[in-house]
């Protein structure tokens, strides 16, 4: 008889899943065996493709759910109906971000609070409506995806520095409060991933530093990582994988860089 996969029936959704590292993550955890519910924003032909292709490649049901992050009634809805739907919810990553580069003094109102309501203030409505289920089951995994930003700043970067900040220390103290139920929550920091997130920021920063998009990736990017290699996006989903795993029950509350060197500097 086959052995089971690691993460075999535990249900898993992933907040901004339809692109980049999110999408890699739920790549990941159906690979592990588990059930996935997608998030995120795109074509409705290319997320059901996707979501088509996950299930029929991992053999594992995969299910969408178009919330707006920056809809806290639209958040809870999709936290009840997956629960309404599967009967349980194991793991929550919370990953769903947006970035915007301008100096403080120009940078746009409305921006600061897109990027804090889905980067920051999403993670916090998602978890609220996660914890009693996962309570009651005796076990959970949250893994929130930060980024080294929350851990050292960058120039430009106010409002996305700030959030991720802001969730190293939503991580921490939601570990602590929930660390003798069995459920974990942990923060992972990528370093720079070559994902259409950080595609569009590069012509933002070659404007805001008046250098070209050529130097921004050699001097500005890769110059921040003593590896001078893009962290990749399978390389961040193994490590939330891993995360979501029994084998990893005592590690909470950390905030884990994966920034090929960056904040050692
Ligand atoms: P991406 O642009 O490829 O993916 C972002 C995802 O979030 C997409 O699925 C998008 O549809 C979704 N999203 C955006 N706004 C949304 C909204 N209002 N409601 C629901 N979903 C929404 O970017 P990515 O690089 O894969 O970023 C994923 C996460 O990783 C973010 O939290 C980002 O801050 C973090 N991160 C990225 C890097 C990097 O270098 N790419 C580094 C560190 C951290």
């Amino acid at each position: 008889m086959p052995s089971p996969q690691r993460l075999q029936g535990q249900v898993a959704l992933i907040t901004g899943s339809t692109s980049g590292i999110g999408l890699g993550i739920a790549e990941a955890l159906a690979a592990a065996g588990a059930p996935v519910v997608l998030n995120g924003l795109g074509g409705a032909d290319a997320i059901e493709s996707t979501r088509r292709r996950l299930a029929a490649e991992h053999g594992v049901e995969v299910a969408y759910d178009d919330a707006d992050m920056r809809k806290p009634d639209a958040i809870a809805s999709m936290i009840s109906g997956t629960l309404a739907h599967f009967g349980r919810l194991d793991i929550l990553v919370n990953n769903a971000g947006i970035q915007h580069v301008a100096p403080i003094d120009e940078f746009p109102p409305e921006q600061w609070d897109a990027v804090l309501a889905i980067n920051l203030t999403a993670a916090f409505h998602s978890i609220r409506h996660a914890l009693p289920a996962m309570k009651r089951a005796g076990f959970g995994r949250i893994v929130n995806v930060a980024s080294a930003h929350a851990l050292v700043a960058s120039p430009f970067k106010s409002a996305y520095v700030a959030a991720k900040h802001g969730i190293a220390g939503l991580t921490k103290t939601v570990a602590l409060e929930v660390a003798e139920s069995g459920i974990t929550v942990n923060a992972v920091c990528p370093g720079y991933v070559l994902t259409p997130l950080v595609q569009k920021q590069i012509p933002d920063t070659a404007r805001a530093r008046g250098i070209s998009e050529d130097e921004v990736v050699r001097n500005v990017l890769l110059a921040a990582q003593p590896t001078r290699k893009f962290v990749t996006v399978e390389e961040v989903a193994a490590l939330v994988s891993f995360l979501c795993g029994r084998d990893a029950a005592s590690i909470t509350g950390a905030v884990l860089p994966i920034e090929g060197g960056w904040t050692a500097h």
